[in-house]
């Protein structure tokens, strides 16, 4: 994710009470079994994110069917997501917000439901024992709520002048549908989506066939690789859509008609594939079956973010018609860096963020611009070490220390071990943890391992120390 530089906003609590009060609901409903089949836990524990995520089962697709009429901005859905327990469970929680539930099945039997809040609350009429794979299909509809309240000002659903946008992190996808919201599930998708003819509606991974059929044309993707939660994307509405390849992968990039054909915007995209090359040069193989970008115009998205193979560019990147090729660099970075590779906690934001920021000056020095070293002295002599870049605290999960400083700690690292050794690792950590998630501990180790060499305290010096560190 890349901000515009504007004033965020506080979010409010609201998801710590939702988590009480579903603590509260399990008690009152007294569904602890002697049997040893309980509920799943309504939260992954993620103080960043409360409320979102949930235990007690492991989603590996969700197959996605919705339609959405933006004279009535009215979404209709059924979600089918296949997922396997990982405890004996009596009861699951998935992530909704709004949105009326009509119908749940687990299996081929119907299923209770309630709402708690943000959360739709299944009992299925039998016990899942551990391990077992099961498929759970939810009927919904109603009309879609944004999340005005979230760290970066607009995200979840928006209904815009010309269709819609879905997008936001750290969650926004249980505005559209039901889901396990939290980058440490991650699971293949498809997803068909139905809107009237003449509008597009894009979405990540490769495009499959289109279809019309009384005035709505439904519009099919399919992404195979795992994909955390708020990497899905829902983009409708009147787009200029190019549809080509790139090394033999589908490649779709769409920017807003209102936009000009030439201007800034569709010039940075088109340099998409380039941009991509370059990266996998340093970074090791794209790690995704397709390639894309889509820029939308409605200007409550203060901000771009790498929505898994396809990231979202918010208007203000291609003001006066600039073609802002760095927030491209920076978002495709994240292809292999927070998308390929996830987080398992958000508290390890810097993972995504310090290498997308640090993948900005390897290409300026790449497209003929100031050099990583140049950029790393004036970014160095410009840090307040005081904060830090591992568990940065919620309200600056977006703040300088993950991105700036987290650039810092990977030049540091590269002048350190030598561009051998520092390029090694970086294909090394792409390629083993590719799909996966993983943690700052999980780096230094495999820094260490391919270094052959201590470099703990390197990492804690550069990440969370509360002075300026030594030079390499
Ligand atoms: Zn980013």
């Amino acid at each position: 994710m890349v901000l515009t530089g504007r004033t965020p906003t506080r979010r409010r609590l609201a998801a710590a009470v939702t988590a009480l009060t579903c603590a509260i609901a399990v008690a009152a409903a007294g569904c602890t079994r002697d049997d040893g089949f309980r509920p799943g836990a309504a939260d992954t524990g993620d103080p960043y994110v409360p409320g979102s995520g949930n235990g007690g089962y492991d989603v590996t697709h969700y197959g996605l069917d919705v339609s959405y009429d933006p004279a009535s901005d009215r979404l209709t859905g059924r979600a089918t997501i296949t997922a396997t327990a990982t405890q004996d469970l009596s009861r699951f929680n998935l992530d909704l917000a709004g949105l009326a539930v009509s119908r749940v099945t687990v299996g081929d039997a119907r299923a209770e439901h309630r709402r708690v809040d943000g959360e739709l609350v299944v009992t299925p009429h039998d016990g899942l024992p551990r391990g077992r794979p099961f498929t759970v299909a939810v009927d919904y509809a109603g009309v879609p709520t944004a999340v005005t309240d979230g760290e970066l000002g607009s995200g979840g659903f928006l209904h815009t002048a010309d269709g819609a946008v879905a997008l936001g992190q750290p969650d926004s996808a249980a505005t559209w549908f039901p889901v396990n919201d939290h980058p440490s599930d991650k699971a293949s998708y498809d997803l068909a989506v139905t809107v009237p003819d003449g509008l597009s509606a894009l979405s990540n991974g490769v495009p499959g066939p289109k279809s019309s059929v009384d005035g709505w044309t439904t519009w099919r993707w399919s992404e195979r690789t795992p994909m955390a939660s708020y990497l899905t994307t829902l983009v409708i509405g009147d787009y200029r859509v190019v549809s080509g390849s790139h090394a033999g992968r589908p490649m779709v990039t769409a920017v807003a008609a209102s936009l000009p054909a030439t201007g800034g915007a569709a010039r940075a995209l088109a340099r998409t594939g380039e941009i991509v090359d370059f990266l996998a040069s340093r970074f090791g193989p794209y790690p995704f079956d397709s390639y894309g970008g889509i820029v939308v115009t409605d200007d409550r998205i203060g901000y771009a973010l790498e929505t898994q193979s396809r990231p979202v560019y918010g208007p203000d990147f291609f003001a006066d018609d600039r073609p802002n090729v760095g927030v491209v660099a920076h978002e495709l970075a994240h292809q292999w860096f927070g998308d390929s590779v996830s987080l398992s906690r958000w508290g390890d934001i810097w993972l995504n963020e310090g290498f997308a920021s640090y993948a900005e000056w390897l290409w300026e020095e790449h497209d003929g611009g100031r050099t990583a070293q140049r950029n790393f002295e004036l970014q160095y002599a410009a840090t307040d070490w005081s904060q830090p870049s591992v568990e940065p605290g919620r309200e600056r999960m977006f703040g300088t220390a993950v991105y700036k400083r987290g650039a810092l700690t990977v030049h540091a690292l590269r002048r350190t071990v030598g561009d051998d050794t520092f390029f090694r690792i970086l294909r090394t950590w792409t390629a083993e943890r590719a799909g996966g998630n993983a943690t700052t501990s999980d780096f230094v180790a495999l820094a260490e391992r391919v270094a052959n060499r201590q470099l703990r305290p390197l990492f804690d010096a550069w990440l969370v120390g509360g002075a300026a560190p030594t030079l390499p």
